[in-house]
């Protein structure tokens, strides 16, 4: 960027430039008697305060220049965007948070401190020091020392040092903790008294040593040692605490400015350190006192930079917001919103893409709304919008900064998508548990279902009940696993109260706000709608890839165009997987030329399971279908010839747009070579596909090519099992085959075969 021929006021100047300054025209001026402010396509304003020869000064400048130019300028460089789940609880207790298993970033630094950690246990010995002995530095022996002093219970301090000219510090005191005694101090510490409390009761346990040259080399010999002391000496878990071992490994204290600044409290920290790194309570090798310490020191650091990291933070959402205008300006589809503060401030900015509400108009029936992620460099929460293609594919509808989660926010996030979107509102909108967002979508999207994924809601089970349960914990959670499973309404409801009732739990407040949530989560209250397959692992398996992609963007910049890059259609590879059909049944033919792979996966599924359950024809016309083995309950299907309906009471049809086994039965026993149309939604269609598919795919040519290959492996099996050693050698063959195989790369031109096959 940047380029010779866009001459800025600034850089005409051949200056640096030190501030980015964003006010709106009256404030401009209120503080700038000499430089004129206007205003741009936004109400926003950019001054440029330079500094040039001719000593400080501020200009006006355009939006895009100033932008290049900040894009060299070093600066101001972006900052680096950290983003960390989010994981307070959805009860609203500050002091209640969320454990996830498996997401843990830290755990691989905070272990390799633990174990270089001196545990006091160890067997290693340290031996008693002794007059004479010899240390290459006097850091040596103050290791030394110090390691004797921690096995035997007591911590050591330096004391007095000596020096002379020719020698340097030639004589050094390492003396007890307790030795010597507290001076009174003039002022009184009248806010910690307590802390004032003196250890030291002049314990003369000390080792002095002194420095000689020996061959032009210095070192270090301990002229005298004593470990008597006056007092007692620590156990090994009392010992650890003393401040002289207690210690915060640089990993460790990353986690603490981390956490500090997400606004967690130091005993919370203390708590969330301990459970990360699996150890007992009061088992790290610090306690809540150093936290607190060390966060008020850091303070002090992040404070005095902190007007110059706000200011990053500022011109790093103004270049977000920059970028936006130029996306806008390149791609007629894009769309964006921002809102400001009073002083031009960015608050909240939302942006989608041409292709992405293309997608809506086809796929925005079901759609998913991630807010579990936080940036904690722009205090940001990130709204992500999903939804699922037609070949099971999570394609993005639109990204949005919150400056927080309360409802206000979502509220203008769900007024500015819908705007979007082009008035259109998703059906079923798939989310957290998140106070604001319900409150929101209420307000903003009342005719929207919200859908809660039960994983989500399992997800945080353990950090709810786990510790408040104790040992009945486990017999909780299998019948909480079971009651969630239930298929009606009336046996959910009385069972939970008898779950709750069991465990005593009826006044916590998290199985309150599980029973509010209930119309959302369990199987029996969302079975009846619509949910497009998106409750599959494989697909929150795929989002979680998708946004960790996205997050991965070290900065604000690369992670705009990053979103913008999986916004794209194209960039997803489309594996359109050839198929063989798997009956002689004439729909399943019919069925691969209308679904797509993704779709015809699923429903060649439930064709081949339907061959295993019998029918019973009932006397008002509709059928009750049961597995000859009865191993799950029957259902009722009722079949309408007149307008070819087809309604089973598992519901499958209406919870994932793919015809349940049952319904397949009765049709295939009407002699139905076909599915009526009606049951291949659009959504589910190759038709529908956002990309041009390659046509071949689905043609004969392929079924000859399947068929050789049947026949020529029918015989191959047959031949190898007369022996076993041609079962072997097949066996290797094959194996190998497999591999080359696999290595061939697929290339567009030559994805699908349409080759002549030889007999
Ligand atoms: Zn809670
Ligand atoms: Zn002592
Ligand atoms: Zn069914």
């Amino acid at each position: 960027m940047g380029s010779g021929e866009n001459q800025s006021p600034a850089s005409e100047q051949n200056g640096r430039i030190i501030k980015l300054l964003y006010y709106p025209p009256h404030k401009v001026a209120e503080n700038y008697r000499n430089a004129t402010a206007y205003p741009l396509k936004s109400d926003l304003i950019w001054a440029v305060q330079i500094e040039s020869n001719k000593g400080l000064n501020l200009k006006r400048c355009d939006v895009r220049l100033e932008a290049c130019i900040f894009s060299d300028s070093m600066a101001l460089k972006p900052l680096h965007n950290i983003w960390i789940r989010r994981q307070q609880c959805p009860c609203g207790d500050w002091k209640c948070y969320i454990k996830y298993e498996g997401d843990d970033p830290s755990t691989a630094a905070s272990q390799s401190v633990k174990s270089d950690f001196p545990i006091s246990s160890s067997p290693e010995v340290v031996f008693t020091p002794y007059v004479g002995q010899i240390f290459k530095s006097d850091d040596e022996a103050f290791e030394y020392y110090s390691n004797f002093a921690r096995k035997n219970g007591f911590s050591i301090r330096k004391a007095r040092s000596t020096e002379s000219q020719n020698l340097g510090v030639y004589r050094r005191d390492f003396v007890c903790y307790r030795s010597g005694f507290n001076q009174p101090r003039k002022k009184a510490n009248v806010e910690h008294p307590r802390d004032r409390k003196s250890v030291r009761c002049g314990c003369d346990a000390k080792l002095y040593l002194t420095k000689e040259i020996v061959d032009g080399v210095p070192q270090w010999y301990i002229s005298q040692f004593s470990n008597v002391h006056n007092h007692e000496l620590l156990e090994d878990d009392q010992v650890r605490l003393l401040p002289a071992y207690r210690k915060i490994e640089e990993a460790d204290q990353e986690r603490i400015r981390l956490l500090s600044k997400a606004g967690f409290p130091a005993n919370r920290i203390l708590k969330v350190l301990e459970l990360e790194k699996g150890v007992q309570p009061g088992q790290l090798p610090f306690i809540e006192k150093d936290v607190r310490n060390f966060v008020r020191s850091s303070k002090k650091i992040v404070q005095e930079n902190d007007t110059n990291l706000s200011m990053k933070g500022d011109n790093d959402l103004l270049e977000l917001l920059e970028a936006c205008r130029a996306a806008a300006e390149g791609d007629d589809g894009f769309a964006y919103n921002f809102t400001t503060d009073d002083n031009g401030k960015v608050e909240n900015i939302a942006w989608t893409y041409g292709d992405s509400i293309r997608a809506f108009s086809l796929f925005g029936d079901v759609v998913t709304i991630d807010t579990s992620y936080r940036s904690i460099t722009y205090c940001m929460i990130l709204a992500m919008w999903f939804g699922i293609d037609n070949h099971g594919h999570p394609i993005l509808f639109g990204c949005t900064l919150l400056q927080d989660e309360t409802s206000k926010s979502f509220s203008w996030a769900l007024q500015v998508f819908v705007r979007f979107m082009r008035e259109r509102q998703p059906e079923i909108v798939i989310t957290d548990m998140d106070p604001g967002l319900r409150d929101a979508l209420a307000v903003e999207m009342p005719r929207s279902k919200q859908i809660i994924p039960t994983w989500q809601v399992i997800s945080k089970v353990p950090s709810w009940f786990s510790l408040q349960l104790g040992v009945q914990y486990s017999n909780f959670k299998s019948e909480f696993d079971m009651l969630y499973h239930l298929e009606n309404v009336e046996d959910f409801e009385h069972q939970w109260n008898n779950l709750v009732a069991r465990f005593g739990i009826g006044s916590d407040k998290h199985i309150s706000l599980l029973f509010s949530y209930r119309t959302s989560w369990p199987f029996c209250y969302v079975r009846n709608f619509f949910l497009a397959r998106t409750m599959t692992s494989e697909y929150s398996k795929s989002t979680e890839t998708f946004l960790r992609k996205i997050l991965s963007m070290q900065s604000l910049r690369c992670f705009f165009k990053q979103v913008a890059i999986a916004a794209k259609f194209g960039s997803q590879k489309s594996e359109l997987l050839y198929l063989p059909t798997k009956t002689c049944l004439p729909l399943e033919e019919h069925s691969r030329t209308v679904l797509t792979p993704f779709a015809f996966s699923a429903l060649q599924h439930e064709i081949v399971l339907s061959m295993q359950y019998a029918i019973t024809e009932m006397a008002n016309g509709s059928y009750l279908v049961r597995h000859y083995k009865k191993m799950e309950r029957e259902h009722l299907v009722i079949w309408i010839p007149d307008d070819e309906q087809v309604h089973c009471s598992c519901k499958e049809f209406e919870h994932s747009g793919i015809l349940c086994r049952h319904s397949l039965r009765v049709l295939v026993v009407k002699n139905y070579f076909e599915i009526p149309v009606k049951y291949f939604l659009l959504r589910w269609r190759l038709e529908s596909s956002l990309i041009p598919l390659d046509g071949q795919i689905i043609t004969n040519g392929n079924d000859e090519y399947s068929q050789a290959f049947h026949s020529l492996t029918a015989t191959l099996f047959s031949e190898s099992f007369l022996s076993k050693e041609r079962f072997n050698f097949v066996h290797g063959e094959l194996t190998q085959l497999l591999e080359h195989v696999q290595n061939i790369p697929v290339s567009d031109q030559s994805k699908s075969p349409n080759i002549a096959i030889k007999s």
